[in-house]
């Protein structure tokens, strides 16, 4: 994970960006604490956040309950860190929550309260695709189960007319 040491300025509203030091993953976040409230991630920095049980305290206690500057969030903004445009994109297909994502160095930016509707958004969606797998698998094994009670019932029957043709051959060779 590159973490950037330098001070930069908010691709939203250009006010400078406080370093949140996050213990639990080791690198520091650039927020937005004194304009509006957004989240600029690093290269590969988001993944160690984007799940609810990623730890986050540090940068709740900065933002939670604050009142931030709005920003219009339908502006191009430039990527802080290599100066190219960033790309408007949703985080998944539901198409709820559009963030900011720099396609040059990969660093991404999050307005205010979009990293906690993607936190949900993300956790509902594991929660549902490991309910589905369950159910697909309990039914898919009852299937094989079925199968092999069918399977096993026809190899009795083949074993038992193959004795009673072994007997049958047994009593006309005596
Ligand atoms: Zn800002
Ligand atoms: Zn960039």
């Amino acid at each position: 994970m590159i973490d950037n040491r330098e001070e930069i300025d908010c691709p939203a509203c250009g006010k400078i960006m406080q370093k949140i030091f996050m213990s639990k993953q080791g690198c520091c976040l650039d927020v937005c604490t004194e304009g509006c409230g957004g989240i600029f991630f690093d290269p590969n920095e988001l993944q160690y956040f984007d799940e609810e049980s990623d730890n986050i305290d540090e940068l709740k206690k900065v933002i939670e309950g604050k009142i931030f500057n709005k920003v219009d969030e339908s502006e191009i903004r430039v990527c802080p860190l290599c100066g190219n445009n960033m790309v408007k994109n949703y985080t998944s297909s539901k198409e709820q929550i559009q963030i900011d994502e720099c396609y040059n160095c990969g660093s991404k930016f999050f307005d205010n309260g979009e990293l906690e509707k993607m936190r949900k958004e993300y956790s509902n969606e594991k929660n549902h695709m490991q309910e589905f797998l369950s159910k697909s698998y309990d039914s898919i094994g009852s299937k094989i189960a079925e199968l092999e009670i069918k399977e096993n019932q026809e190899r009795m029957k083949n074993r038992s007319k193959f004795l009673k043709l072994m007997d049958k051959i047994f009593i006309r060779n005596k």
